[in-house]
């Protein structure tokens, strides 16, 4: 599979939910511990302020009793004083002994039970310090700005906080739901002041945050479940988005895409462990049960196809429909005879689903070897096996071997290299000559292009000829070929040589081009060489294409003054009413009628035949292929005009050729 085409799969494909929701919660905890420590923070913050502004307070008021000389009068005023400001209840003053002299309230605290009391505060010049203290030690210092507040800080603080539970003390009174109540001990002169305050440090701060932090997790859980639904519905689409991917429009099972994407990981998986065979089982004549049945009728039978094949398959194996009626089965086998038994079985069990109707199948089969990791590779090599099956042979099965690959890669070679082939000159033109039989003199030539390859050599044209044809790139060639031997003539014609006409093959492949004849009167005229000098050899089979095309272009050609050749006559499908239609210069009996041992006279008497109709048609034949003395004696008596071959010459290349007939 192609990246790109496996990049756009994976993008189609469904995503993964649950790093997304692990992700998610991850970041929501963070998120939550974060902002409960800002929390936590503000609070110890609050905390710090209220104790500083307690001590503050309760300082003044000792200061403010210390500076009035203690006495009754002003202890009034102190009352006074603590009735406005609620949060001070309590000022007991002790002397030097720690007996109380005086207090404003009925309740004196025993100091050394106390939980927390602040028992020393220095106010410095850029700062002050609280140090507070429990029967334990010191709990925590702050000084000035800087705080360092340790994990066991505050979880000494809080437990101290939880354990002041000062209705216990004070039960009287009202106190809000988490209150400190601390007694300030403050030194004054002879005198130590035990002064009591509130401070409700969690009073309504403690709602607001609690209210922010509530307000966090639900919007946090709003978000989260928001989130979640959003990916479970897009996992949902995803899903069904799959479902489409991979599922077969006709049979409605798994697709192609599916099948190569599991018969990829299969090989890899199973690589060295099991056999595997790619299988191309193809129902022939497809199309004419459609024609007769009905196109709808044909895919009905691929689903059935589909299910039976499906029935077939063991552990380990996969299957699913290529196109029309190709399927794809990715199958494990122990040895051949194994792998035999099991398409025989597929058969039959195919032939089951329309017992009445006669149904054909044929077999392309390809073995993975370990390096093969790619089912597209496999099934193409196994379809290419199976195409290679002539369409009449009582073959079922073909199986894609060495011989095949060889080819696949030369061909895949020859693509690569012919572009710059062309540009670099590689293609030559070769010459064969064509002798009269009256003289048995030279009196044409055929030009036959050969391949000088750097790396390869020389290459005959049938190593390439075949692939061009395939691919299109004859065109170029033999507008190449067509131009080499306009120059070849138009610079013999200046040497003065006496000039015979030479044939240059065009392939059927021309005749989709418009203006064929003015496209190659446009090449031989940049030579100036008279067109009677220039032979086109157009193969039968042409005539098959589209003959109206050809008939056409045989006629521009031959009005612009070019000899016309019908090449190779009598192979193949030969059909003597292309002879009744076309008018034309030259037969070339194709070699085909001389060789054959047991044939050869039959061929003969077909030569004679065939000679005599050309000459009542005012043709002039050429033979082609004549390897031996008598059969240029007994064409000479048949009074065909030409003779190509091995007898009198190979072709040649120019140089050669000049050489041979200066
Ligand atoms: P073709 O056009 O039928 O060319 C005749 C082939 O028969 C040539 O093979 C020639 O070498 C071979 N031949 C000639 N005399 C004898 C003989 O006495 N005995 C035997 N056994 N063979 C003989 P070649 O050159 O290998 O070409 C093969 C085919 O390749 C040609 O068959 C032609 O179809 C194609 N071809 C060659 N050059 C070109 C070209 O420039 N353009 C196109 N389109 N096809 C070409
Ligand atoms: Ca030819
Ligand atoms: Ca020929």
């Amino acid at each position: 599979m192609s990246k790109s085409k496996d990049k756009r799969i994976k993008k189609l494909n469904r995503k993964r939910i649950w790093p997304s929701i692990i992700g998610l919660f991850i970041i929501s905890v963070l998120m939550t511990a974060c902002v409960t420590a800002v929390l936590l923070l503000y609070m110890l913050d609050l905390v710090d302020q209220k104790l500083y502004d307690s001590y503050k307070l309760s300082y003044n008021i000792a200061d403010y009793m210390m500076s009035e000389n203690l006495d009754n009068s002003s202890y009034k005023e102190i009352n006074q004083y603590l009735e406005i400001d609620n949060s001070v209840f309590a000022v007991n003053v002790l002397d030097e002994n720690n007996n109380t002299i005086w207090s404003n309230n009925e309740y004196t605290p025993n100091i050394d039970e106390t939980l927390i009391y602040i028992n020393s505060t220095d106010v410095f010049q850029d700062g002050f310090e609280i140090i507070i203290e429990n029967d334990e030690g010191s709990l925590f210092v702050k000084n000035g700005e800087s705080v360092e507040i340790t994990d066991e800080f505050n979880d000494n603080l809080m437990k101290q906080l939880a354990l002041i539970d000062m209705k216990k003390v004070f039960k009287e009174r009202n106190i809000p739901i988490i209150v400190s109540s601390i007694w300030h001990i403050i030194h004054h002169g002879d005198y130590t002041f035990l002064i009591l305050n509130d401070i409700t440090v969690f009073n309504d701060d403690l709602y607001m945050v609690f209210i922010t932090f509530i307000l966090m997790i639900v919007m946090m859980s709003v978000f989260m479940i928001y989130y979640i639904s959003s990916l479970v519905s897009v996992a949902r689409s995803q899903h069904k988005i799959s479902k489409v991917l991979y599922t077969d429009m006709v049979t409605g099972g798994y697709n192609w895409l599916y099948f190569t994407k599991k018969g990829d990981k299969l090989l890899r998986r199973n690589r060295g462990r099991l056999n595997f065979a790619m299988i191309n089982l193809r129902m022939e004549k497809y199309r004419s049960f459609c024609t007769c049945f009905g196109v709808k009728e044909g895919e009905e039978l691929m689903e059935k196809f589909y299910h039976t094949l499906k029935k077939e398959l063991k552990k380990k194996e996969l299957m699913a429909h290529h196109d029309e009626a190709d399927f794809g089965l990715l199958v494990s086998f122990a040895n051949q005879e194994d792998l035999l038994q099991r398409l025989d079985s597929i058969e039959q069990s195919l032939c089951q689903i329309m017992p009445n109707i006669k149904m054909y199948f044929r077999f392309g089969l390809c073995i993975a070897d370990n390096n093969d990791h790619e089912v597209d590779g496999l099934y193409n090599n196994a379809t290419t096996a199976l195409d290679l099956l002539p369409e009449d042979s009582d073959e079922k099965i073909a199986s894609y071997d060495i011989e095949m690959k060889k080819q696949q890669l030369w061909e895949r070679r020859v693509e690569d290299d012919m572009d710059k082939a062309l540009v670099t000159e590689q293609f030559k033109l070769y010459l064969q000559p064509k002798y009269s039989t009256k003289e048995e003199k030279l009196a044409g030539a055929e030009a036959l292009v050969r391949w000088i390859h750097p790396v390869e050599g020389f290459i005959p044209p049938n190593k390439f000829i075949p692939i061009f044809e395939n691919n299109g790139f004859i065109l170029q060639l033999d507008d190449y070929m067509i131009e080499q031997v306009a120059k070849q003539q138009a610079k013999w014609m200046e040497e003065k040589r006496e000039l015979f006409p030479i044939s240059v093959n065009v392939s059927r492949a021309h005749f989709t081009r418009e203006n064929l004849a003015e496209h190659i009167c446009g090449i031989v005229d940049k030579y100036n060489v008279p067109h009677k000098y220039i032979e086109l050899e157009l193969t039968e089979s042409a005539f098959f294409d589209d003959k109206y095309v050809l008939i056409d272009t045989v006629k521009q050609l031959r009005e612009y003054g070019f000899i016309v050749s019908m090449d190779d006559f009598g192979a193949g499908y030969s059909s003597l009413n292309s002879l009744k239609e076309l008018s034309i210069d030259v037969l070339k009996i194709d070699a085909d009628f001389f060789r054959g041992v047991e044939s050869v006279e039959r061929g003969m008497l077909i030569v004679s035949e065939v000679i005599d109709l050309a000459k009542k048609l005012d043709m002039k034949i050429v033979a082609e292929g004549i390897e031996s003395r008598e059969q240029v004696d007994f064409l000479t008596a048949q009074e065909c005009d030409l003779i190509q071959g091995y007898y009198f010459a190979k072709p040649m290349s120019i140089g050669e050729f000049e050489e041979k007939y200066n």
